[in-house]
């Protein structure tokens, strides 16, 4: 071993209990669920702080997906490619099309639901998608005496990436998806939100409509190195119109979206906001050409 290197120890419990004890003993350990991210990083590895290691891939409790009438629950540890297994019947298409586009097959087999919502850094295609499908994230912080567990919204978790780090030290579980249908859902990147992360823009669409009502309209856009960005006001101004949208509606719209990015406190580049505003406006299009299908 070279001088000065500790080498990290590694846990590895198999059941969710053990994991609670253990992580309220080894609070400042790293937990390890996929690594595609963690290894992704420039620390080396034997690093001199030695940090321990809580590997989560043998946890049982947290490798089921589970069905019920109303919800799709997902345990942290299953990896993005065995989400995709789950088939296109049951998945909404804007969280598919998340998964898909989560980095190579190579990263998605290894990279777990868990991990892509616990990246303290970044908000990608993932917690994009969950967050107009109004999903849950079960956290449970063994910090408290009684270790309990939360549910918390996705949308509340990214709203700007700074909370997240105050959820440490818990643990993601359990993800669960409603299953109610949508009339239009999108999903689409600009840019290279990992590896370009502050030009990268992220979009997500959920919407119902019964001609020529739309009853529902949510959108999440993520700029991935600040959080995501969601708006009532912009969400209202384009449920209030009937479909097909008119061309002057959809410029109105833009120009609000335009307005709310530029007064809004994050510092994206005037970049991204175009590139905010072009996605959009493409949804928009994209929504219009379906409803006169
Ligand atoms: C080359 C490359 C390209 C990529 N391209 C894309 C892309 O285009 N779009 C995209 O969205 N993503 C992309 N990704 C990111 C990928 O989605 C993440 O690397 C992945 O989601 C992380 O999952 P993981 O299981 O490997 O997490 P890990 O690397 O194991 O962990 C990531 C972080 O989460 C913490 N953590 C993990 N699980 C839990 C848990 N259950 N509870 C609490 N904390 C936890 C870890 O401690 C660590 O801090 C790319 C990654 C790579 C390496």
């Amino acid at each position: 071993m070279y001088e000065g290197v500790k080498a990290a120890a590694v846990h590895n419990p198999s059941s969710l209990a053990e994991l609670v004890l253990l992580r309220n003993r080894l609070p400042g350990a790293l937990l390890w669920a996929g690594g595609t991210a963690i290894m992704s990083k420039t620390r080396l590895y034997p690093a001199s702080d030695g940090i321990d290691i809580i590997y989560l891939g043998n946890v049982q409790e947290l490798k089921r997906i589970s069905r019920s009438e109303r919800y799709l629950e997902i345990g942290s540890q299953v990896s993005i490619e065995q989400i995709l297994r789950v088939g296109q019947h049951i998945l909404h298409p804007v969280f598919a099309g998340a998964c898909r586009e989560s980095g190579p097959y190579v990263i998605r087999s290894q990279a777990t639901i868990g991990g892509s919502l616990s990246l303290e850094d970044y908000s990608l295609n993932i917690p994009t998608a969950l967050s107009v499908l109004e999903s849950q994230v079960e956290i449970r912080n063994p910090e408290n005496k009684k270790p309990s567990t939360q549910w918390i919204p996705v949308h509340r978790m990214f709203s700007r990436n700074r909370e997240r780090s105050r959820l440490q030290p818990a643990i993601i579980t359990r993800v669960r998806i409603q299953l109610e249908e949508g009339d239009f859902e999108f999903f689409n990147t600009v840019g290279e939100p990992y590896l370009n992360p502050d030009e990268a823009v992220i979009l997500s669409v959920f919407a119902k409509y019964n001609l020529p009502a739309i009853s529902e309209y949510r959108f999440a856009l993520s700029f991935p190195l600040y959080g995501i960005f969601r708006s009532r006001e912009i969400e209202t101004a384009v449920s209030i119109n009937d479909l097909p949208f008119e061309q002057r509606d959809i410029s109105r719209i833009i120009r609000s979206l335009r307005e709310d990015l530029q007064e809004s406190s994050f510092p994206i580049s005037p970049l991204q906001r175009e590139r905010a505003c072009r996605v959009f406006e493409y949804a928009l299009h994209r929504m219009n050409s379906q409803s006169i299908k």
